[in-house]
């Protein structure tokens, strides 16, 4: 079961083995997180995504490629339903992080950095989407010793941590 704490933060910048990118069935790039981490990550992951899933990935699916000029070492890919598009079964979005602690034990990481799966473009409401990812790495029983979620703003962050430490401050 890992740790889980939260930070305010860009992704592309995290100082772990393994960031998680939100990315969409075809894998080939995308706005959002997944945009950001192309960008800063460089060509090799794109590279990887066509070499390694010619045919993209399932929703709630997760897989790794190499990270590029990153500072983590391999980026774990999987594919949030879209609520807006009426992809709203909780099920999926939990397999989004199931799946991808899976993927970061075949790796044998250590350390995990993940975005809001399916809480930006995707639509997912943001205090279910917290409660969720929260809620889903908690049980987890990875062998990854500590879990980061990055939140992209002050709103949200302050989220997550009331969502980790709901005593703290009485809400
Ligand atoms: P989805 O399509 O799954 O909704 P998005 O990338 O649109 O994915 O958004 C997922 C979450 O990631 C949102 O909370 C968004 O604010 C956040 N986000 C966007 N860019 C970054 C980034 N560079 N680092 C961390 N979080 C980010």
């Amino acid at each position: 079961m890992p740790r889980i704490t939260a930070v305010r933060g860009d992704i592309t910048q995290q100082d772990v083995d393994a960031i998680v990118n939100a990315a969409n069935n075809a894998m080939r790039g995308g706005g959002g997180v997944d945009g950001a981490i192309h960008r800063a990550g460089g060509p090799a992951i794109l590279r990887d995504c066509i070499d390694r899933f010619p045919d993209g990935l399932a929703t709630g699916d997760a897989g790794w490629t190499t990270a590029g000029a990153l500072p983590a070492r391999w980026v774990i890919h999987t594919v949030g339903p879209n609520y807006r598009a009426g992809q709203r079964n909780p099920e999926l979005l939990r397999s989004c992080y199931r799946r991808s602690l899976e993927v970061a034990d075949e790796l044998g990481v250590q350390t995990v950095a993940f975005p809001l799966i399916s809480a930006g473009i995707y639509g997912w409401p943001l205090d279910d989407a917290i409660t969720t990812a929260v809620e889903t790495v908690a049980v987890s029983p990875s062998q990854v010793a500590a879990v980061t979620f990055v939140a992209f703003d002050d709103d949200i962050y302050g989220r997550i941590q009331r969502r980790l430490e709901p005593d703290r401050d009485g809400r």
